[in-house]
């Protein structure tokens, strides 16, 4: 009976593991490496100052919410008219019924607030990114003068994991360059200074480095060697730029540009993402590629809040949002070097990276603060390299002086607790 119960057992184990692999031992391993997150929930917006987390109310440092516009009262007036007009979802692609008014708007809303000729939107940021590499190098039916495989893309060591996805969708070959060298970047260029169809790709504000792409050089690269040039600018549409229109604005080189990608998540306080370029391009993407055919368009309560937030950041509101922000991010950064922390960055973003180092010592220290009524998780492996674990303080416009200031004593007081100042 005991033989027949083990054998039943090993087999039932057998079976399972034929089914789901090593899934269970990379959970424990994960476990045990506490690389798995914590997922705290929010009885409250998240994007606020003051969150509410399992019935305690914690200062909030860690939210893209940067200008305060997830909860402003024109964003939630503007989605809850698009909501009253076509309800919850779109019912279909833009093909099908998802076609709505709004949505019209909200091309050209975008468009005008990069410079671009024309935009395109999806429902994520992550879908702008998957959308754009393939339908570029990889043509439909021949519509570009290249053939498959024969393209290649050239993308920053450090670019988020939606644009390395994006590219592993597309037949391209991907050189990936250094971060930020130009150097490593143009002699990967003159290898294939032969290949007709090329394509460059780096992000206008790396918020986990604290400092913004290199633009403008990567702009002359383009020119000198022929290439497709494309910023994903998700951290600096709305908040950067003198009308909010995002690093290419604040360097002055929208010319230069040839696609601006963007999420609206992140300082529009919504959810959605774009792609601009000139017409031709963007009309050429509303046929050929697939995450806008084959899958729902924006709502239009998403749009409705996205417009209302672009609105805002054109306007005199956003310019002093801006400057609320940078405000709070200098005060922070300048008391968090002062204290003795390794705040990455060159004072030009607002988001601020503090180097803890250590991974264990990392989760240690979000763990305290969250204990002292501040939420900010760490960042570690694989998401940075090794040894170089970190915390992203996000200030935002909407904090007042005397949330900066708790933040600066907690981290006084954890630091020295630690060792880590
Ligand atoms: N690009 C970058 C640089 C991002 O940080 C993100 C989101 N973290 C995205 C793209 C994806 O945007 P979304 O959240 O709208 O999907």
């Amino acid at each position: 009976m005991l033989d027949e119960l083990k054998l039943l057992y090993n087999t039932k184990l057998k079976q399972e593991k034929e089914k789901f692999g090593n899934i269970k031992d990379l959970m424990d391993f994960l476990n045990k490496e506490k690389l798995t997150p914590q997922f705290e929930v929010f009885t409250t917006a998240g994007t606020d100052p003051i969150v509410n987390v399992g019935g305690r109310d914690v200062l909030m440092f860690s939210s893209n919410n940067y200008l305060g516009l997830a909860t402003h009262p024109r964003v939630i007036e503007g989605a809850k008219m698009q909501l009253k007009k076509h309800g919850g979802g779109p019912g279909g692609s833009r093909f099908l019924c998802g076609n709505i008014d709004i949505l019209d708007d909200l091309d050209k809303k975008v468009a005008a607030t990069v410079g671009a000729e024309d935009a395109i939107t999806f429902p994520t940021g992550y879908m702008a990114n998957l959308a754009i590499f393939n339908t570029l190098m990889d043509p439909l039916l021949g519509a570009l003068p290249y053939s498959k495989n024969s393209g290649v893309i050239f993308s920053d060591e450090y670019n988020h994991a939606t644009v390395v996805d994006g590219c592993r969708l597309s037949s391209a070959k991907k050189i990936v360059f250094k971060h930020n060298d130009m150097a490593d970047l143009e002699s990967k260029l003159k290898k294939f200074s032969k290949n007709k169809h090329k394509m460059i790709i780096t992000e206008g504000v790396f918020s986990l480095d604290g400092h913004l792409g290199k633009l403008k050089e990567i702009a002359d690269l383009s020119k000198k060697y022929n290439c497709i040039f494309m910023v994903d600018d998700a951290h600096g549409i709305g908040v950067v730029g003198e009308k909010g229109g995002g690093v290419p604005q604040l360097l002055k080189i929208t010319k230069d540009v040839d696609i601006f990608m963007g999420s609206f998540d992140k300082a529009l306080g919504c959810m959605g993402g774009y792609l601009a370029g000139k017409k031709e391009l963007i009309e050429y993407l509303r046929i050929a590629s697939r995450p806008y055919i084959f899958s729902s368009a924006v709502p239009g309560v998403l749009a409705g809040g996205a417009i209302a937030a672009l609105d805002i950041c054109c306007d005199q509101k956003g310019a002093i949002l801006r400057r609320n922000l940078m405000k709070n991010s200098n005060y922070v950064g300048t008391k968090l070097k002062k204290l003795g922390y390794n705040v990455l960055g060159d004072g030009t973003v607002f988001a601020l990276p503090v180097i803890i180092g250590d991974e264990d010592k990392a989760i240690q220290f979000s763990t305290r603060l969250f204990e002292e009524g501040i939420f900010i998780p760490s960042f570690r492996w694989p998401a940075v390299p090794k040894g170089t674990a970190r915390v992203r303080v996000t200030p935002m416009a909407t904090h007042q002086k005397k949330h900066l200031d708790y933040l600066v004593d907690v981290f006084y007081k954890v630091g020295k607790e630690l060792s880590i100042i």
